[in-house]
This record gives structure tokens, C-alpha cells and sequence, in this order.
């Protein structure tokens, strides 16, 4: 017989058992100084179907050259191309960053809008970026749901959807608003280092009594 599932205890015992793991990317860049919506935009440009691993040192090494549109309107594609080498796709993201920068200067008087629907309008920035971004750069109530927020949720049987826009649907429904930034900083981590896609760890895992195990045939 399961407890009744109770997201603030079972948040809490994530937390303490990413303590060992690295942070998120995102959150990582954050802590660094890398703080403002456009760096957090662009790092998650650069975390599309990339490894935190390389998104790190490829948001790093982008911030030393250019922090800020008006910045990034200096250099060319091929040289914006340069320095994204190493994360997915870099001239296509290379000429997405460039529109962004365009039109914030352009509209937006160089500043990036703080709101959702005006984030998604640009072109190349989707709803989990833009949730992300906004959550973190401007402590905003956002839920942003990768594949590793997709997974886990369904896993634990606290949703039951198929696609990672249906889950942020329903998770906006469920998720107490004061919780919602947590969602992304500590389910990234539990889904890449415990509740992992193949072979998830859960004979040690510290929400196992509140997890349904939905479509977990094997596990460590
Ligand atoms: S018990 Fe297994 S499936 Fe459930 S959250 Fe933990 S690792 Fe994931």
C-alpha cells in the first residue's frame, strides 16, 4: 500500500539526493553570474539536444566574446558559428541567436519581454525555453518540462501523458505555483543521475515508496 503522494516530501528527498550531482545547466550559469533572460535564453538555445556537459562550456566560452544583443549584433554567422562549436546544430542556432538580437534591438529597445507569449513570438524559442528562461532569470512561476520532467512525472504516475506539451498542461494544474521553478532545478538532475531513461536506480531510490514505477519493466 502507497502513502498518499505528497509532492513537498517527495521534492525534499530529491533535493537532498541530487546534492552529489551537478546542477543543472542552466541553474549552474545562473550561479555563476550568467544571469540576465537573454544569457538564460541563449544558454537554452545552446541546450537543445545537447549534453549539460557541452552546453557549459560552450555558454561560457559564447559569454566571454558577447553578453548582451546588442553584443552579439557585432559578430558574423560564421564567427557566431565558430563559437557555438561543440552543441547541435550551430549555424542554425547561430542565425537564431542572431534574429533574437536583431529584434530585441529593433522592438524591444534592447531588452528581452518578460512575458510568455512575447518570449514565444520570437522565432527558434519555444515554450520550454521560454519557461526556463523566465523562471530562472526572473524568478517568475514557470514550469519547464524537458524529457527527463516528461519521464519522471509519468514514471512516479502523478501524470499520465505522452507528449512533453500535454504534461506541462497538466503539471500547471496539479503543481502548487510556489513549486513550479523546483520542478525544472531538481527533476533535470533526479531524472539524468537516478530516474534515468534505462535502468532507472530505484532500489535506492528515495521516493520509491511514493512511485508507481509506470512503465519500468527493469531497474538497478
Ligand atoms: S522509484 Fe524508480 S521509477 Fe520511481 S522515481 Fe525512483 S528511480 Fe524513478
Amino acid at each position: 500500500m502507497k502513502p498518499d503522494f505528497d509532492l513537498n516530501v517527495v521534492l525534499s528527498r530529491i533535493e537532498e539526493a541530487i546534492e552529489p550531482y551537478p546542477k543543472a545547466a542552466m541553474f549552474e550559469l545562473y550561479e555563476r553570474g550568467y544571469s540576465s533572460l537573454f544569457e538564460q535564453l541563449i544558454s537554452c538555445i545552446i541546450s537543445i539536444r545537447t549534453l549539460d556537459e557541452t552546453t557549459i562550456p560552450v555558454s561560457l566560452r559564447l559569454f566571454a566574446v558577447a553578453r548582451t544583443p546588442a553584443e552579439f549584433l557585432i559578430l558574423t554567422p560564421e564567427r557566431l558559428t565558430e563559437l557555438l562549436h561543440g552543441c547541435t546544430y550551430p549555424d542554425q542556432k547561430a542565425y537564431t541567436m542572431l534574429g533574437i538580437a536583431r529584434r530585441v534591438m529593433e522592438e524591444f529597445s534592447g531588452q528581452l519581454p518578460t512575458n510568455f507569449e512575447q518570449l514565444t513570438s520570437f522565432k527558434g524559442v519555444g515554450p520550454k525555453c521560454a519557461n526556463l528562461a523566465l523562471g530562472v532569470a526572473t524568478g517568475q512561476a514557470a514550469i519547464s518540462v524537458d524529457v527527463h520532467v516528461h519521464r519522471v512525472v509519468n514514471r512516479w504516475g502523478y501524470v499520465q501523458t505522452r507528449q512533453p506539451e500535454q504534461t506541462l498542461k497538466v503539471l500547471e494544474q496539479q503543481v502548487p505555483q510556489p513549486l513550479w521553478t523546483d520542478i525544472n532545478r531538481l527533476l533535470m538532475p533526479f531524472g539524468k543521475h537516478i530516474c534515468t531513461g534505462n535502468l532507472p536506480h530505484c532500489s535506492t531510490c528515495p521516493v520509491l515508496a511514493w512511485c508507481e514505477q509506470v512503465g519500468v519493466t527493469k531497474h538497478r
